[in-house]
């Protein structure tokens, strides 16, 4: 019982008073599992607006939390937050990321078992602060010791490390992620947190060399040619000028008022400093990064056959100083290829063209790889080497559905994932949750929600989903086609009741497609992807990657939960601990395009609450009782309540739990009565008889 109020004797507060006020309220409802109209998506972007006004960001659904990017510093973040939330039940206190991470962190501790913390949303929504929000509250929170502080303040300083080599500036977020990253947070028997890990993929390299319109390099080269000092910058031959680098300057937007590089070069080295870089290490990260912008001014000219020659090889000489590289070998490299015939090689000169493209591969070669040596370096220094049982809470930082204008392979990647995603919300929450119900002969109550299996199935089962057929064409080179693809599409999947395309579709319908366009209706909403790419980009290493990294992702997350179920399973009837099945879950909502403080964009929300599936999300929640427990325990727990079970209430558990829920004023709606365990269908509920015994 000690999760359910684990400070009881605590002295409400105003915040806590807040918190109390679950119904409705100038901040409207906090948990739209409680909104009377849940089934409604107006009211439930009418309760997100009404509570983003008060500069109230988060709201449940449920253990899950949505958040809106208010665009603004709330003062919520304080220590004194953090101690407001440290070991208080989810809903005694108003949402917040916080209670979100304390509850993982407890019912890891008490159940003993790996988490797993998902955090959603379109780029600029939130996720990285929130997935730092979370990290910054265990670092702070957890009990600690000297010996385990330096752990922590490693975890703490990987970030701003990573953000500066893998961050830039784009449209839509000053600092967005420009990689995807998975990190575990590792635990030991006492809670402490003594370890981490970092898996990080699909680092956008194309960004070295080339940036669309309004967007910048990884913020990384502006910290270093800006506030680098005047020694490191002589000797890596830089100027303190980003102007004089093409590879920094194709769009004029070196400065971004919202971003300061000057000091947060000095966090970057400060930081590195503390995950054990010592002065040889940062000599050897900086020179690499150096090379890449002397290699981006490296320039060619034809020659009188067309071909690519060096006029003035200063830049060159850099590159070579600074990587080690015999200098004529670069050049050869550059602007010659290497044909290997049987006995000898020949070398084949390159066009201007070519040559500028093998520069390029080079630099984002170059820099993809450091970024993995920096981030092998970070879980060194992360690393616990104790060989004591620890468990883990890991954080995702993932995208949500991704849905644009013109839909291609990347997408259908992403979305894949995101489907499969929700496939294991639905297994894990309905599934068991019936079974349960059945076990215990409660009636279980059917809900309106799709199930996506059918949808997960058109996209990877063997031999006739739209993965298999794509990989089936990539065996055909020469003959297969975007629209051979397309066409086996159409055979396979004809009469589908989630695939469309124009052939396939009736005249209105036809209308909104492409000839080259395949629609899905996926669980959240139809995307339309163009098929123009598949191929090659399914053939493409690098696309591939991103096919299989969201396989990958899907089957961390996988291995996380069965190793969870396993363990559930085998101390079922031991532990009875509320909300012990969910992974938990954090989806951001972005409140604006133009990233103004304060301004809700309903038309944009109302995108991302489809999207997110949030409707189907709240449905799902709502089909249940949300806390059960067996008799003997319940009534243990409450039969000081009521005269008649107490002290001894020598009769049949189940009946003596009767008497005391009826005493209690229970209604009949809100709680069921199972073969061993009373369901309970609100938190609420019980909350108020834990309140009884304070009265
Ligand atoms: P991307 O997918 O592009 O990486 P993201 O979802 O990680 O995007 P963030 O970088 O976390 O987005 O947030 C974008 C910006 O929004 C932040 O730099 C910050 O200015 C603002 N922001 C996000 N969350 C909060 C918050 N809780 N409080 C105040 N500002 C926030
Ligand atoms: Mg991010």
């Amino acid at each position: 019982f000690c999760l359910l109020k684990k400070e009881k004797k605590r002295k409400p507060t105003k915040l806590d008073m807040e918190g109390a006020l679950t119904a409705r309220d100038r901040v409207g409802i906090q948990d739209f599992v409680l909104l009377d109209t849940h089934t409604s998506e107006t009211a439930f972007l009418g309760n997100l607006k009404k509570r983003f006004s008060e500069d109230l960001i988060y709201t449940y659904i449920g253990t899950l939390l949505v958040s809106v990017n208010p665009y603004k510093e709330l003062d919520i973040y304080s220590k004194k937050q953090m101690d407001i939330y440290m070991g208080v039940n989810f809903f005694e206190l108003p949402p917040h990321i916080y209670a979100l991470a304390d509850n993982a962190y407890h019912t890891m501790m008490a159940e003993a078992n790996n988490h797993f913390i998902l955090i959603s949303g379109e780029s600029g929504a939130g996720k990285t602060e929130a997935s730092k929000k979370i990290l910054q509250y265990y670092a702070v929170s957890c009990p600690s010791t000297t010996l385990l502080d330096s752990v922590r303040d490693r975890m703490l300083v990987s970030n701003p490390v990573l953000e500066a080599f893998g961050n830039a500036k784009t449209l839509k977020n000053d600092n967005s992620s420009r990689f995807g990253k998975y990190m575990d947070i590792q635990f030991d028997i006492q809670g402490d947190a003594v370890g981490g890990h970092i898996l990080s993929y699909l680092l956008e390299k194309s960004r070295v060399v080339h940036q669309n319109h309004g967007e910048r390099n990884f913020h990384i080269f502006y910290q270093l040619v800006e506030g680098g000092e005047e020694d490191l910058l002589h000797q890596l031959g830089l100027e303190s000028n980003c102007q004089h680098y093409s590879y920094l300057v194709q769009d004029e937007c070196a400065n971004v008022t919202s971003i300061n590089d000057k000091n947060d070069w000095k966090t970057v080295r400060n930081a590195l400093s503390v995950i054990d870089f010592d002065e040889s290490d940062i000599q050897h990260l900086f020179g690499i990064i150096a090379s890449v912008l002397h290699l981006g001014n490296v320039q060619f000219e034809a020659d009188s056959k067309g071909y690519a020659t060096l006029n003035k090889n200063t830049e060159l000489r850099w590159v070579s100083t600074l990587l080690g590289i015999n200098v004529q070998v670069l050049q050869e490299g550059l602007t010659y290829r290497k044909i290997e015939a049987k006995t000898d090689e020949v070398l084949s000169p390159f066009t201007v063209d070519h040559a500028i493209y093998a520069r390029n591969a080079l630099a984002k070669a170059i820099y993809g790889r450091t970024f993995t040596w920096l981030v092998n370096k970070i879980n060194d220094s992360m690393e616990n080497k104790e060989p004591s049982r620890k468990t883990v809470i890991g954080l995702l930082d993932i995208y949500g559905f991704e849905v644009f204008y013109v839909n291609s392979f990347e997408q259908f990647c992403i979305n894949y994932c995101n489907e499969k995603l929700q496939q294991l919300f639905i297994q894990l929450t309905l599934k068991s949750e019936q079974e349960e119900y059945e076990a215990e002969g409660i009636g279980w109550e059917p809900v309106q929600f799709f199930n996506n299996k059918i949808i997960c199935d058109l996209v990877e089962e063997k031999h006739r989903g739209i993965i298999s057929v794509l990989d089936e064409e990539c065996l055909r080179p020469g003959e297969a086609t975007d629209f051979t693809f397309l066409e086996k599409l159409e055979e396979k999947m004809g009469s589908h009741p989630h695939f469309i395309t124009h052939k396939l579709s009736d005249k209105k319908i036809r209308k909104t497609l492409d000839r080259g366009d395949f629609r899905l209706l996926h669980y959240a909403g139809e995307v339309t992807y163009g098929v123009v790419g598949f191929i090659d980009k399914n053939n493409d290493m690098l696309y591939r990657n991103i096919k299989y990294v969201s396989l990958l992702l899907w089957s961390i997350i996988h291995v996380y939960l069965t190793d969870k179920l396993q363990f559930k399973s085998s101390l079922l009837g031991l532990t009875d601990i509320l909300m012990s099945k969910e992974p938990w879950y954090v989806r951001c909502l972005k409140s604006n395009e133009s990233k103004q403080p304060g301004r809700f964009d309903d038309v944009l929300v109302r995108h991302q609450v489809k999207y997110l599936g949030l409707m189907e999300h709240l449905r799902v929640r709502r089909a249940g009782f949300a806390y059960r427990r067996r008799y003997e325990l319940f009534l243990q727990r409450y039969k000081p309540l009521c005269p008649a079970t107490w002290p001894h209430w020598r009769g049949v558990a189940a009946e003596g739990v009767e008497v005391l829920v009826q005493h209690l004023g229970y209604l009949p709606d809100e709680y069921k009565m199972g073969r061993t365990k009373i369901f309970i269908r609100h938190p609420r509920t019980l909350f108020a008889t834990e309140d009884a015994f304070e009265v």
